[in-house]
């Protein structure tokens, strides 16, 4: 049985859902939230973007053999401490070919990329850096070459017996690459995470709606879909949902039946005059928060069912800042993966923001190089937590920490930087 919004609050030093500090929330959803169970085997095609579910052990070593680096000359680097070489072509070792016979000193033998080492042989010069004598011998010069030089070992990139992968490793490309290079077709991944998404209000207009007053088209599924596919989850829309008990009610209920976690936007705020705060206290184990942070502030927490929710603001940025910042590493967590700390970029703020101690800002931003190569940062102008265009123009969010004050032209900054690439 997982723990209660209550038995977690209690764990937390100095927990106060009034007044939550940014870098609080983090461990409560860790407790509040477990990875799923189920297990299933994919090719390694479809592992992508999913998460591996146990080590991958490597049943062969990468590469298998002692390998030439560089199209060349192969030969005993031990002769090397006589200064130049001239070294007699004994054949031609060809990758995906073993070379049989011997090669001894003051010979050598032409050698392709990824031709397997002759034996006794440690050092392969780089075509280019030799000259063929008229007798047909090569001359290495002196002092461009060690011992060793331009051979890839067996192993050095995976050795047998030894994890190739670990638990928790969400599959990109380079691990498609690796899963292949040891020979494995298959794999064991976590299923997918079931996520339910929908908006609430009622001036939430559908599209393809028609257009009265008051009223403003849904932009929150649409980033939350886009964000939730960019995790890997398999997507549940449930539209938008009217201010009405009945309808909230059945919209929880299916959610919570459908999928291992629910996301709302709207109606959490203060002062709110609709069904949706009531009806998650209702049906579950929710708490209320105010996050010190801007853009965001207000969010529910909790479970209905079996089933995680995040009740997030209505207004668009803040949905995509409270999802990146707290969602993201919980579903990631809910996924199996494992959850690493984006590492933030550093860069020289080129303009003054005012910001207060005691929350945390999450600005929209452009990193760009400056004139002199290092990066700078500027935001992209109104940071109103409805402007979403802020979010298309931005390539980062800089986050201004709780107990940071004032940024003055030229101070260092932190960008979380959005994803993208492998
Ligand atoms: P609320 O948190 O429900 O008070 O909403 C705050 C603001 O966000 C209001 O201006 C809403 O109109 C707006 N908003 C709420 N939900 C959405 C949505 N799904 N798409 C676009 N704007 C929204
Ligand atoms: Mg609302």
């Amino acid at each position: 049985m997982s723990a209660s919004i209550a038995e977690i609050a209690a764990q937390l030093q100095g927990y106060d859902p009034q007044a939550l500090p940014a870098d609080a929330v983090g461990a409560f959803l860790e407790r509040l939230v477990s990875p799923v169970a189920q297990v299933e085997q994919v090719s390694v095609l479809d592992a992508l973007g999913r998460v591996l579910a146990g080590d991958l052990v490597s049943p062969i070593s990468v590469p298998p053999h002692d390998n030439s680096a560089m199209d060349g000359y192969a030969f005993d680097g031990a002769q090397l401490a006589a200064g130049a070489l001239q070294l007699q072509v004994m054949g031609t070792a060809l990758a995906g070919k073993a070379w049989q016979g011997r090669v001894g000193p003051g010979q050598c033998m032409k050698i392709m990329t990824g031709a397997i080492m002759p034996a006794g042989l440690d050092t392969v010069v780089p075509q280019e850096l030799t000259k063929t004598l008229a007798d047909g011998r090569v001359e290495i010069p002196a002092g461009l070459l060690q011992p060793g030089d331009n051979r890839r070992h067996a192993g050095e990139d995976l050795m047998e017996g030894q994890p190739a992968l670990r638990a928790g490793e969400r599959i990109g490309p380079a691990a498609c690459g690796l899963i292949a290079s040891l020979g494995i077709a298959q794999v064991d991944v976590f299923r997918r995470l079931k996520v339910a998404y929908f908006s609430t209000g009622d001036e939430i207009l559908s599209l393809g709606e028609p257009r009265r007053e008051g009223a403003v088209f849904d932009s929150n599924r649409y980033t939350v879909h886009g964000m939730l596919r960019r995790l890997g989850c398999e997507v549940i829309d449930l539209g938008v949902v009217r201010d009405e008990p009945a309808l909230l009610e059945r919209a929880f209920h299916d959610a919570a039946s459908l999928a291992d976690a629910i996301i709302t936007s709207g109606g959490v705020s203060v002062g709110e005059a609709d069904f949706t705060k009531a009806m998650m206290k209702k049906l579950g184990d929710v708490a209320f928060w105010k996050i010190a942070m801007r853009p965001g502030r207000p969010m529910a927490v909790g479970r209905i069912g079996n089933a995680a929710l995040f009740g997030l603001p209505g207004n668009p940025v803040a949905v995509m800042v409270t999802f990146l910042a707290f969602v993201r590493p919980a579903l990631l967590r809910m996924m199996g993966a494992r959850v690493t700390q984006p590492v933030p970029l550093k860069a020289r703020s080129g303009e003054a923001m005012r910001k207060k101690p005691g929350r945390t800002e999450y600005q929209r931003g452009i990193v760009t190089r400056g004139a002199d190569g290092a990066l700078e940062v500027r935001t992209t102008g109104n940071q109103g937590s409805g402007v979403l265009s802020s979010m298309v123009q931005a390539n980062g969010l800089i986050v201004l920490h709780h107990a940071q004050g004032n940024v003055a032209v030229g101070d260092e900054v932190d960008v979380m930087m959005f994803e993208g690439g492998i």
